[in-house]
């Protein structure tokens, strides 16, 4: 990839944070509790693939994405560990997943008959996760308002069935992250109708080898929910609620560049929407990056990018492709000179509290046309250019 690419607006992923914050979770779990990586949506934008052969390399158990094109993409990328897909995938394709040795959740006895079928006709066995709704109220076979014995049977019926390994079962829980004595009740009581469940299933003599329910939230703060297996995405990439309770390392730092320098007098409308006129002499940067790279809009006027000097405000609208900052109080940064969006001095959960929105949304939105620029041990080991030469 040509160098003068990088520099306009990149994504620096620390694959050493990412080891660093893998072990953290590994130490909290210690080496009996099994570690599913979840590297959904491009691994929360950080790349599948690369972060997946990392965990892989780590001994991550296994990994979690949300569908079966997320899924053959990291089988193409040569990752061998076991891969749960998380959400929908057409009983039409349980060849391609029996193929391609991928576990499917499973939410309701229907889907599991039609999986079943499907591998029955293709000769094969699926191997399969039953989801239970335990109060996330979106997939899993509900088992809350007087459903739960019917919720019991179903589970057991589904796990019958020919054609389909059940190797686990989980749940998934709403406010495991939040603060409070309401959200702690709420995850306390989706964790007892889990249990309720298991111990339901286990008196019918179905057991399970993989129960698994904690997400980040519920590894920082419920070690008695780690079951055989904890289930983390935000915390594996340094975000989130728990990072500083866990002690994690943000792994993506996004970063552009001051593309030119000007001067402008005061009274000078800056931007479209002339949403901020400059007070006196204004030294302004333009910077490489907009919207369209994952640099919201709603964060106009509302935030700074940090240079070498310190922090630098936004002035006016972000655009889609560049976006001015107030360089008047920083004359030693120059054309050129790097800036951080979010990374190690602004923590991208920061931006999203302006937002109010979560990280997760910020570190998605990273757009196709910014680089990942894979780090290891202080040098890049890889660059990851999405767009299509
Ligand atoms: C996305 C997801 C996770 C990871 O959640 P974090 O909050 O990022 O830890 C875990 N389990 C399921 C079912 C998910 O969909």
């Amino acid at each position: 990839m040509d160098d003068t690419i990088l520099r306009r607006t990149w994504a620096e992923i620390d694959l050493d944070a990412l080891a660093h914050n893998y072990h953290r979770a590994r130490a909290l779990t210690g080496p009996e509790v099994r570690y599913l990586g979840v590297v959904k949506a491009d691994a929360y934008g950080h790349g599948a693939v690369q972060v997946a052969a990392c965990l892989e390399r780590l001994g991550a158990e296994y990994l979690a994405v949300a569908s079966l094109d997320e899924a053959q993409e990291l089988r193409r990328g040569g990752i061998q560990a076991p891969i749960m897909i998380l959400g929908h995938t057409p009983p039409e394709m349980t060849p391609q997943l029996i193929a391609h040795n991928i576990t499917q959740a499973v939410s309701d006895q229907a889907k599991a008959e039609a999986y079943s079928s499907a591998a029955s006709a293709c000769g094969g066995t699926l191997k399969v996760h039953i989801k239970v709704d335990t109060g996330m109220s979106r997939l899993g076979v509900q088992v809350r308002d007087g459903r739960f014995d019917s919720g019991v049977e179903s589970i057991a019926r589904s796990c019958a069935l020919p054609g389909l390994e059940a190797e686990g079962i989980f749940t998934h829980f709403a406010v495991s992250d939040e603060d409070g004595g309401d959200s702690e009740a709420y995850t306390r009581r989706q964790f007892a109708v889990f249990t309720r469940v298991l111990e339901a299933l286990a008196a019918k003599g179905r057991t399970f080898a993989l129960r698994h329910c904690a997400n980040s939230g519920a590894l920082a703060r419920y070690p008695e929910m780690y079951l055989d297996m904890v289930r983390p995405g935000i915390a594996l990439y340094g975000a989130g609620a728990d990072r500083e309770r866990l002690g994690l390392r943000p792994v993506m730092a996004l970063k552009s560049c001051v593309y030119t320098v000007k001067r402008f007098g005061p009274e000078t409308d800056i931007s479209y929407g002339r949403t901020f006129r400059t007070g006196g002499e204004t030294r302004v940067g333009v910077l490489p990056i907009g919207y369209a790279d994952g640099l919201f809009r709603g964060l106009s006027n509302r935030m700074a990018v940090w240079t070498a000097q310190g922090p630098a405000s936004v002035l006016g609208r972000i655009c889609m492709d560049m976006t001015m900052v107030d360089l008047t109080g920083l004359p030693d940064v120059c054309e050129g000179d790097e800036v951080e969006i979010f990374g190690g001095r602004q923590p991208v959960d920061e931006l999203a509290a302006v937002l109010g929105t979560i990280p997760y949304e910020l570190t998605c939105a990273v757009s196709k046309r910014v680089p990942r620029l894979y780090i290891q041990g202080g040098g890049v080991v890889e660059r990851s250019l999405r767009l299509l030469l």
